[in-house]
């Protein structure tokens, strides 16, 4: 636990977030007595001063001027001052800098768009934000990919469509998603089914002057449902949108365990392309360990059928930082990947939500250092290049291992659309089933309006109703 001490509560998230990355795990509390340690803030009208103490005294202090006329620039400097103070007493150099938001890219697009070339984008993240080299290379390549792609973009015709299907054939320990497992819920598909298609008859009355862009049927694992239930699945959304219209439509395939011949099949009939078949680790140990369930061997064979169903564009998500995984398991886990072939590649490092199995037991779990973590992320971006790949979207998490990011490598011309529209939010997103948040833009006003469906099956199923509900104070 680190006490935190302010007299002025306006930056406490940016001076929390900074705390959060240069002691990760630990709580912060506020008014605490230090255990071990105390951060305290003091602002004074023109300048900020932090110490890091611990009973026996001050370990490190740093002082400087601050403009709190702009907010924004007061914050960064706070942040640098801050930074400048932890790092000389924890001797850490975070790669990421003071930038703790989770779309970093954003920055680097705002930044080229105003014309800014690369020494001027170098300099300015250097100095504003204390960014790595590495970091710098990676944000700026992919902000100027998501850029390349998004060129033509017409936001105000087209929207999206994520499509949740809330099961999986077990619980991973880290899971933070909305998932419930097949076998207790395996009796009320059907009925979810059903309440999912009046969500979608709703749907399919709106947006009438906007054209579907692209489909994600994520959860969950969609292919938990029969090879039946997905063909029933995929010919009530072709009844209702044209899927040759569609620039996209990804199905997440996550679990081997999930995936059989017939399924693919289903999906290819409808001239889906994409699914994405997700390893998270090819060590059978971790995979035991989290609580996967299935076997290296199976994402052999689930990737290898994948190919001979035809399926010309499979990504593979894999996680950096997944208990007691070093630098060497990433590096056999790419190796693997590499002769496998996907054609893009998503590059996570563990995030752990409060809720989830692994928080809760984490002396059950050896947690992987930052600089472990970091090595992974350095190898994986190798790997994609040896692939022919370049990342081409970013984004960071709360509790996400070692302060890193995820980021998503294609090779060209097989980036997923869907991942760059949902980080961007300026696209309206619609989205259907339990657990689906939908992000409404509003033309013209920089602004989203969010629609929230309930989480659990039961309610999404009971309440199907209040879901329509809920949408049509937006969408009428
Ligand atoms: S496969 Fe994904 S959604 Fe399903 S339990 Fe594991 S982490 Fe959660």
């Amino acid at each position: 636990m680190i006490g935190l001490i302010l007299n002025s509560s306006s930056y406490e998230n940016e001076i929390r977030a900074l705390m959060m990355a240069f002691f990760p795990g630990e709580k912060i509390v506020l008014d605490a007595a230090p255990d071990p340690y105390l951060v305290r803030v003091i602002f004074s009208p023109d300048a900020v001063k932090v110490t890091l103490e611990d009973t026996a005294g001050v370990l490190s202090e740093n002082e400087g001027p601050c403009d709190f006329s702009d907010y924004k620039l007061a914050k960064n400097t706070l942040k640098r001052i801050a930074y400048d103070c932890f790092s000389r007493y924890t001797k850490k150099v975070l790669p990421w800098g003071t930038l703790t938001g989770i779309r970093p890219t954003k920055i680097a697009l705002t930044l080229l768009n105003e014309g800014c070339d690369d020494k001027a984008l170098y300099d300015y993240f250097k100095e504003e934000y204390y960014l790595s080299d590495e970091k710098f290379r990676l944000c700026t390549q992919v902000a100027k990919n998501e850029r390349a792609i998004l060129k033509d973009m017409d936001y105000d015709h087209t929207y999206s469509l994520y499509v949740g299907i809330p099961f999986c054939p077990t619980i991973c320990a880290y899971c933070s998603f909305s998932s419930f497992p097949l076998k207790a819920w395996k009796n009320r598909v059907n009925d979810y089914l059903d309440a999912l298609f009046k969500e979608l008859d709703y749907m399919s009355g709106i947006s009438t002057d906007k054209q579907l862009l692209t489909l994600y049927m994520g959860g969950g694992t969609p292919t938990s449902l029969t090879a039946g239930q997905m063909d029933r699945l995929l010919g009530k959304l072709s009844s209702i949108y044209d899927f040759d219209k569609i620039r996209e439509i990804t199905i997440e395939a996550g679990r081997p365990d999930s995936i059989t011949m017939d399924k693919l099949k289903v999906i290819k009939s409808y001239g889906i392309d994409r699914i994405s078949i997700n390893p998270q680790t090819m060590k059978q140990e971790t995979l035991d360990l989290i609580g996967r369930k299935h076997t290296v061997e199976q994402i052999r064979e689930a990737f290898a059928m994948a190919r001979m169903a035809g399926f010309g564009n499979i990504n593979m998500d894999l996680i950096a930082g997944l208990p007691g995984e070093s630098a060497v398991d990433m590096e056999n886990t790419l190796a693997q990947i590499e002769s496998l072939g996907p054609d893009s590649m998503t590059v996570h490092s563990l995030a752990v939500k409060r809720a989830a199995y692994l928080n809760q037991n984490r002396d059950k779990f050896a947690i992987t250092p930052q600089e472990e973590v970091n090595r992974m992320i350095g190898l994986s971006f190798e790997s994609a290049v040896r692939m022919g790949m370049a990342p081409y979207y970013l984004y960071r998490q709360k509790n996400i291992a070692g302060n890193l990011e995820n980021v998503g490598y294609a090779k060209p011309g097989r980036e997923g659309l869907y991942n760059i529209l949902i980080m961007e939010e300026k696209q309206t997103i619609a989205a259907v089933g339990a657990g689906g948040s939908t992000k409404i833009v509003i033309p013209g006003e920089n602004r989203i309006e969010r629609v929230e469906n309930v989480k659990s099956v039961k309610d999404y199923i009971e309440r199907i109703d209040e879901m329509i509900a809920r949408k049509k104070r937006f969408f009428d």
